[in-house]
């Protein structure tokens, strides 16, 4: 079967691609390992930025088809301390991910798009004017090959625009999803910081479960699975209640990878979209996979899908790496007093486009105003302003 563009996974970055391919008129097929819908490890916090670009497309009907809890309040927590912010708008949305990606995956095929689950691609080959894609449901044809296949993408290495991510480049992340009765919760999406090398924890309210885990530096594993795990039992109300964790790499952005080749392009993770500090993905899967199908229906190069890209999150994602290593043990945050300017950026985070500059814009604040000792402050002065 002869397709314009072939997408491999049918995550938030595949399925949003593929939806918008086929809206534009283009002949799409997503394919994906998993049988739909599946299990995927996450916090399932859907920011109000990543809703705004979906409620474009009239997503409110599928929204409305599952269970999902828009959270209005931030509260940051450390040990016995707390601060929170509540708000007249919603901040995110707390899904479960599997549902979530499956209504994706639904809308991307009433608009035409054509998926087949079960389907592993394992490897293509270049025949000049399209690609001949093997999956282990048979061959497929097409022009374009998307490689929307997750942290370890077979297509990025199969097609030699990449190797995996070294470890030092990712975070790992932990989660369980326990029902809400079960478990002691602040209605909201709350941050919790812990000793944990660059990262921290979660507590994010859905309609009938609570999400809570805990992320950093993937070199840090064995303290951020010990610190997920006594997260969870102080959080739960009955100790011998059983919980289950499943964890999961993340590409940390901040450094330019080639991502395109000629008629190949890598979305979402991976392409190394996350953001750092916050560990928000599925914004930039949504937001790359949309760049991708407007440079294939404009018929432009894969350098313009670059640049674009990079244009739109790089700078963003560098100032977020740069704040994630430079703040270290986010508990300084409550120690140095400074709890109500980070509960300030939470929320930017969540609601503002990266084209808003918003990692900058909060950086460049506290680099100008110099509010020592918390961040070695002279030292972000001259990267900012030198
Ligand atoms: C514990 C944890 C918590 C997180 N919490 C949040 C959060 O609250 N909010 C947020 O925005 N982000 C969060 N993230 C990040 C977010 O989950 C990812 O960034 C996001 O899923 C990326 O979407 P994607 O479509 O690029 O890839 P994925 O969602 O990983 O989808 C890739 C798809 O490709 C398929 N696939 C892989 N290989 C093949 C193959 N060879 N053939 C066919 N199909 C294949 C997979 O089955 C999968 O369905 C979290 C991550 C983790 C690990």
């Amino acid at each position: 079967m002869k397709y314009d563009v072939a997408i491999i996974g049918a995550g938030p970055a595949g399925a949003y691609c593929g939806k918008d391919l086929a809206e534009k008129g283009i002949k799409v097929l997503v394919v994906d390992k998993e049988k739909f819908p599946r299990h995927k490890t996450c916090g399932g916090l859907i920011s109000s930025k990543a809703l705004k670009l979906i409620q474009d497309d009239c997503f409110d009907n599928y929204l409305n088809n599952i269970k999902s809890n828009p959270v209005n309040k931030i509260i940051l927590t450390c040990g016995q301390k707390e601060t929170e912010l509540e708000k007249n708008q919603v901040l995110g949305m707390v899904v479960r991910r599997k549902d979530f990606d499956d209504a994706l995956i639904n809308m991307a095929m009433d608009k035409g798009a054509d998926f087949v689950d079960r389907c592993e691609y394992k490897y293509h080959r270049d025949l000049k004017n399209s690609y001949e894609i093997h999956t282990t449901r048979g061959i497929f044809y097409s022009d374009y090959l998307i490689g929307a296949d997750g942290v370890f993408s077979n297509v990025a290495q199969v097609s030699k625009l990449r190797q995996r991510f070294l470890k030092w480049e990712m975070g790992l992340a932990v989660s369980c999803e326990i029902p809400k009765e079960l478990v002691i919760e602040k209605n909201g999406a709350e941050f919790i910081f812990f000793k944990v090398l660059g990262g921290m924890g979660w507590c994010f309210s859905g309609k009938d479960l609570v999400n809570i885990g805990v992320g950093g530096y993937a070199l840090d594993s064995k303290n951020i699975s010990k610190t997920a795990k006594k997260l969870v039992l102080d959080r739960i109300k009955n100790k011998s209640t059983p919980f289950k964790f499943h964890g999961s790499f993340l590409p940390a952005g901040g450094r330019k990878r080639q991502i395109a080749r000629e008629r190949i392009f890598l979305v979402g993770d991976a392409a190394g979209f996350v953001d750092a500090f916050s560990g928000e993905g599925i914004y930039y899967g949504l937001k790359s996979g949309k760049i991708a199908a407007e440079t294939i229906a404009k018929s432009q190069s894969a350098r313009k899908y670059e640049q674009e890209c990079y244009k739109t999150f790089l700078s963003e994602f560098r100032y977020s790496a740069i704040l994630s290593v430079v703040l270290g043990d986010r508990r300084r945050i409550f120690y140095n007093s400074i709890d109500k300017n980070f509960l300030k950026a939470f929320y930017t985070v969540l609601t503002t486009p990266p084209e808003m500059r918003c990692y900058r814009n909060f950086i460049y604040s506290v680099a100008k105003d110099g509010f020592s000792p918390i961040f070695p402050y002279l030292w972000m002065k001259s990267l900012i302003f030198a």
